[in-house]
């Protein structure tokens, strides 16, 4: 009866250790097959890290706004508005964050030229429909309807897409608007005004030196 309860014992440490040792094997796996399939422009996007003039404040994971993905390249910046007048970016961040909220992007630019990341550089942000799979994406506020952004705001956006560009040797043919991967009229400005995003384009190759 004894003997028979110790080897009940020892029959339970042997199944434990073995989920323990198959555990181990399954996640060594997966790390290394993670590592080997990792493009290498997304493994330096995950060691790279965002100047100081960045408040780095991720948005939850949630599976929908932030859904833990990694990118699969980096081919294009996509630059959108918010279409919410006088909103800041903490308010934007904070909408990205509830759990109601299906749409994110990695940076928003404020209205006082402040600059939130909600997403990790490597993993996808949720803004720019099939896009989201290759490219950085950049949300601007703006003080009124007209779309336009305030010289604060343009310039912290242009330095940050600059530094974007200079990290991650993209050009300006590189720079996009969400207006065209869908055609929707995002950012509003520079789709009414196609010389004002030409030479945005400009700034940014300029500021990339
Ligand atoms: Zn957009």
């Amino acid at each position: 009866m004894f003997s028979s309860h110790r080897s009940g014992i020892g029959k339970a440490v042997f199944v434990l250790l073995c989920l323990i040792l198959t555990a181990a094997i399954l996640t060594l796996s997966f790390l290394i097959y993670r590592t080997l399939s990792e493009p290498a422009e997304v493994t330096a996007l995950r060691r790279l890290h965002v100047p100081e003039w960045v408040d780095v404040d991720l948005i939850r994971r949630d599976g929908a706004s932030r859904r833990r993905t990694r990118l699969e390249a980096l081919n294009a910046i996509v630059i959108h508005y918010i279409g919410n007048p006088g909103t800041s970016a903490q308010n934007n961040r904070n909408y990205f964050d509830n759990p109601d909220s299906t749409v994110s992007a990695h940076f928003i630019v404020g209205l006082e030229g402040e600059i939130i990341q909600c997403i990790p550089l490597h993993e996808k942000s949720s803004a720019s429909n099939h896009r989201n799979r290759d490219t950085i994406s950049i949300e601007v506020c703006h003080p009124d309807e007209s779309g336009v952004f305030s010289p604060e705001t343009y310039a912290s956006l242009v330095r940050l897409t600059a530094w974007l560009c200079r990290e991650c040797d993209l050009g300006a043919d590189q720079i996009i608007r969400h207006y065209d991967i869908t055609g929707k009229i995002c950012p509003s400005w520079f789709v009414d005004d196609e010389a004002a995003w030409e030479t945005f384009k400009q700034d940014v190759m300029t500021a990339k030196e």
